[in-house]
């Protein structure tokens, strides 16, 4: 890929060099006599009239201009000589791309200057060299003849010009198909309807009936304003047909979203695809505890294909002015700029687009992209950003409203609903990859006595401790859920049942070992905890159901023989356990 934009360049450079070198060359060769037979005001006449018609210029596809100015030309190369039509050609479109690269902001120093030569020089020599070999027609020339020349003149130009600009984009990568679907046949049917009226411009203007000339070419112009307007419409409709499917399957995807890290992959994947130029995106919103003194900014880089978190206490530069005026901020280089890209800033970064994301009326958090490049975002991408914020906010609420359904008030640890639809899902996942899973069942020793002794409050505290220890010790894949009042239950995927009761032990021991104060002066108190654990499809359980029964039942023999111990459901139940796993 590297290559190709060079030996583009190269080839631009070299048809360019080539075009001006035919054009000066031929100048200084051609007899005084030949040169310029016509006059200058003839020169300024079609001049002015390319230059016009080229302001009217429109595209077709986003990288390409087409105006339908050959008419011009030709009629130039017939009214004019081949070389006097050629110098004018060139000069009318250097003229022309200068000021349109001017304006435009793509492309490097050595790819606009090239362009530029290449454009100009390209056209000016096609034309003074199709037009001497067809051979303008003479001022007595029949009218007959001179539409036969202008048509001939006019059709081996297109071919030429359409073939070397084929080539030109071929060596920049460009499918020939594309190029030739897109742009080459439209371009080439809409100048070839234009050539018989290119054919009347010359009869009347070589029939110096310059009124029939003058109305002819504005005639001739207006059409390009049509198409020029035209073309506009159907690009901003085309435009906003992509917008509208963007954000319907955008829609569909957040709406399947209902746990936030999902719901996070599903707003980046999408805010990537809408806005191809962004290299990074961060949301930026109040986390799942909707905390309201810090930001959760959850990043994703496509370059690294990756994921990253952050905190931040107060949202500064850039997300903190959307936070604070509350409307969408777009700079296109942070380098020149007085703002800061805040807390979801990365290296390097030059463009910088940020939404308010409204919930309820307020502000509660920011979406927004980065690009490496300056200038890259368009006032179209944050108009699209914008209708995604919308979707992201209510997807973000429900996501917080799932998390306070689905998320036990006093421990922070799944409700039982959740523990039970995900039992499901691991079972179903098991059967299909073969990979095994344990559950455990655990329970609080004697703590029906704690609380009567020491009240229900420090038993709720004990309560919060323990599911704190157990958190401690889950990988992010587990699950722990409050099955009852003070029995938790846990999934651990892809976990064999001496794995499993590894883990349990770990736990058992940091509950064990774990001192809580009663009260601000009161005792310390110390608990303990039974465990059960029954594997999938180790224990024989073919549903869930049957599978936490198992564990219970293991549980019920750790309570049988002392408590503060781990048991395992074995698939020959003997009620017995293994020697190496006693403590
Ligand atoms: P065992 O060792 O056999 O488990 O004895 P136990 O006393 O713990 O018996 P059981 O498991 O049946 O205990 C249930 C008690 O747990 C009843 C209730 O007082 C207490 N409990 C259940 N939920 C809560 C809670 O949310 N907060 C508090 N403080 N206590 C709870
Ligand atoms: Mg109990
Ligand atoms: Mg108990």
């Amino acid at each position: 890929m590297s290559r190709r934009p060079s030996a583009q360049l190269a080839f631009t450079l070299l048809v360019g060099v080539l075009g001006w070198g035919v054009l000066i060359g031929w100048s200084l060769l051609a007899p005084a006599a030949e040169a310029a037979h016509h006059g200058p005001v003839t020169f300024l006449v079609f001049l002015a009239v390319i230059l016009a018609t080229r302001a009217m210029a429109f595209r077709i596809v986003p990288d390409s201009v087409l105006s339908l100015d050959t008419g011009f030309h030709v009629a130039a190369a017939a009214a004019l000589d081949p070389l006097g039509a050629g110098q004018l050609v060139a000069l009318a479109l250097t003229l022309d791309s200068v000021v349109r690269l001017a304006r435009s902001r793509h492309g490097g120093t050595a790819e606009r200057f090239s362009y530029v030569l290449y454009f100009g020089g390209l056209t000016g020599a096609l034309v003074a060299a199709v037009a001497w070999l067809i051979g303008p027609p003479g001022p007595l020339a029949s009218e007959p003849e001179v539409t036969a020349r202008v048509l001939a003149i006019g059709a081996l130009l297109l071919l030429v010009h359409n073939a070397v600009q084929g080539a030109r984009l071929a060596l920049g990568g460009r499918s020939m198909g594309a190029f030739l679907r897109g742009q080459a046949l439209p371009g080439i049917i809409a100048e070839l309807a234009l050539l018989p009226l290119a054919a009347v411009v010359v009869v009347l203007y070589h029939g110096e009936r310059m009124l029939g000339f003058g109305l002819l070419a504005a005639t001739y112009m207006l059409i390009n304003l049509v198409f020029n307007r035209l073309s506009r419409a159907s690009a901003a409709l085309r435009a906003r047909v992509r917008e509208l499917e963007i954000l319907d399957t955008t829609a569909r995807g957040l709406a399947a979203s209902l746990e936030l890290q999902e719901l996070v992959a599903t707003v980046a994947r999408e805010t990537m695809r809408a806005i191809p130029a962004a290299e990074t995106m961060a949301l930026i919103h109040r986390g799942a505890e909707r905390e309201t003194d810090r930001f959760v900014v959850d990043c994703y880089d496509r370059h690294r294909d990756a994921f990253s978190r952050l905190r931040v206490g107060r949202t500064e530069g850039a997300t903190g002015q959307v936070v604070a005026r509350q409307e969408p901020l777009r700079i296109d280089d942070l380098t020149t700029s007085d703002v800061s890209a805040g807390p979801a800033g990365t290296d390097g970064v030059r463009s910088w687009l940020g939404v308010p994301v409204f919930m309820h009326g307020a502000c509660e958090g920011v979406l927004v992209v980065q690009s490496r490049e300056e200038a890259a975002f368009s006032l179209q991408d944050q108009r699209l950003l914008v209708s995604l914020a919308l979707q992201v906010a209510a997807a973000l609420e429900n996501a917080h409203l799932y998390e306070m359904a689905m998320v036990d008030g006093l421990t922070g640890l799944f409700v039982r609903r959740y523990f039970d639809a995900r039992i499901e899902e691991e079972i179903e996942r098991s059967r299909r990859y073969g990979t095994p899973f344990a559950v455990v069942m655990m329970d609080i020793d004697d703590f029906k006595k704690l609380n009567d002794t020491h009240g229900h409050l420090a038993g709720d505290r004990v309560l919060r401790d323990i599911a704190a220890i157990v958190k401690q010790q889950m990988r992010g894949v587990d699950t722990a859920a409050r099955y009852g009042g003070e029995e938790l239950a846990l999934i651990l995927p892809r976990t064999e049942l001496v794995s499993a009761l590894n883990q349990a032990e770990r736990i058992r021991a940091g509950i064990a070992d774990h001192r809580v104060p009663a009260g601000d002066d009161g005792p310390v108190l110390s608990v303990t905890a039974s465990f059960g654990i029954a594997a999938y499809p180790e224990s024989g359980a073919t549903t869930a159901e049957e599978l936490v029964r198992r564990a219970d039942r293991a549980l019920y023999r750790a309570k049988k023989s002392g408590k503060n111990r781990v048991e395992l459901f074995w698939a020959d139940d003997t009620g017995s356990r293994p020697a190496v796993l006693a403590n």
